[in-house]
């Protein structure tokens, strides 16, 4: 029987479906510092120049400037209807929305032969932003919030792909949560290209804990999918199933869920386990709940007894062992 462990131990093996091709995120081009802001200045994002940047790779686009208004130009907001607002400058009056929808539906075109995984987008941009920018009427007042141009015909084309502001990547929770989704929106892109029955079963079952640390609802409806697959062809199955994940992973994990799920993986070791171990990882759940520790301490634990107990269905869960950038990244916010 293993013996009382400090949870400081090497990782063990990835979890399977971690692609070693790149990971490719678009990115507004000004938060990597370059001089495309309308006024020439930029809007560098220090994380995402400096750490992300080191484990992805950046599609960077700037939407104003690839459609030809160049660098200075007059600045530009949401004008007349939050629903459906329109692009003018602030000064002239110059409305350029058509000239920014037509560039934005051949870029669009042109991002889906990239595969990205992801996208960050600026903030407040009537062509970046994705959420709460604001829309005026002509005469200058507030009418409400609506989303850039660009992103929102981007969004449209890629419903799958997880996106976020460089502003709510600040919070540690909405950081931690994108990087996440990223990782897993790129296994999922990787498998349904080569997508097959067995893979699915195992692409679900490897993901089973992390599903069920989202929405216990998404995790039950997707056991069903897979496990009443028959009726529908694998097209159907792969539209569905990636539909629902992305959805389950965008909800947001409590703590509650977390512990819920450290203790069902706990049920499936505990057995084995002597008295101390049994009481460590007890402690290590309880400290967790407690917020003495982070979530990676009792994964370490289990995932050390998950070792050395030899468990095979848990070896395979990405919940206990992310890809290892993944990992890097989500313990550095
Ligand atoms: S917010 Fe978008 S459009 Fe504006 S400078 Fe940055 S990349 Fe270009």
């Amino acid at each position: 029987m293993p013996s009382r462990v400090a949870p400081n131990h090497p990782l063990p093996a990835e979890a399977p479906f971690a692609p070693d091709l790149p990971v490719r995120l678009g990115i507004s081009r000004c938060l990597l510092g370059e001089p495309v802001r309308y006024d020439g200045g930029h809007k560098r994002d220090p994380f995402l120049a400096d750490v992300l940047g080191q484990h992805v790779e950046w599609v960077p686009v700037c939407p104003e400037v690839e459609a030809g208004f160049g660098t200075p130009r007059e600045a530009m907001r949401l004008v007349d209807d939050a629903a459906e607002p329109r692009l003018m400058t602030v000064r002239f009056h110059q409305d350029h929305t058509n000239r920014m929808r037509r560039y934005a539906k051949t870029r669009v075109r042109e991002l889906q032969t990239l595969k990205l995984s992801g996208y960050v987008f600026k903030k407040d941009s009537p062509s970046c932003g994705t959420r709460r920018v604001r829309v005026y009427a002509r005469d200058g007042h507030l009418l409400g919030t609506g989303k850039g141009l660009f992103a929102e015909a981007f969004q449209r084309a890629f419903p799958l792909t997880p996106i976020e502001e460089e502003g709510r990547l600040r919070d540690q929770g909405l950081r931690e949560n994108f990087i996440e989704r990223v990782f897993a929106y790129h296994r999922w892109q990787a498998l349904s290209t080569r997508l097959t029955m067995a893979r699915l079963v195992a692409f679900h079952t490897a993901h089973k804990y992390l599903l069920l640390a989202h929405s216990q609802r998404h995790y039950r409806e997707l056991g069903r999918l897979v496990g009443n697959a028959k009726p529908y062809s694998i097209r159907e199955l792969a539209r569905t199933y990636g539909h629902l994940f992305m959805e389950a992973l965008a909800v947001k994990t409590t703590i509650r869920k977390h512990v819920n799920v450290l203790q069902h993986v706990a049920g499936h070791v505990k057995v084995a386990l002597s008295t101390a171990a049994r009481e460590d990882l007890h402690e290590a759940i309880s400290d967790y709940r407690n917020g003495f520790v982070p979530l990676s301490v009792p994964i370490a634990l289990i995932r050390h007894y998950v070792r050395i107990l030899d468990v095979p269905y848990l070896k395979d869960q990405v919940y206990l062992a992310p890809h290892s950038k993944e990992l890097m990244l989500r313990n550095h916010v």
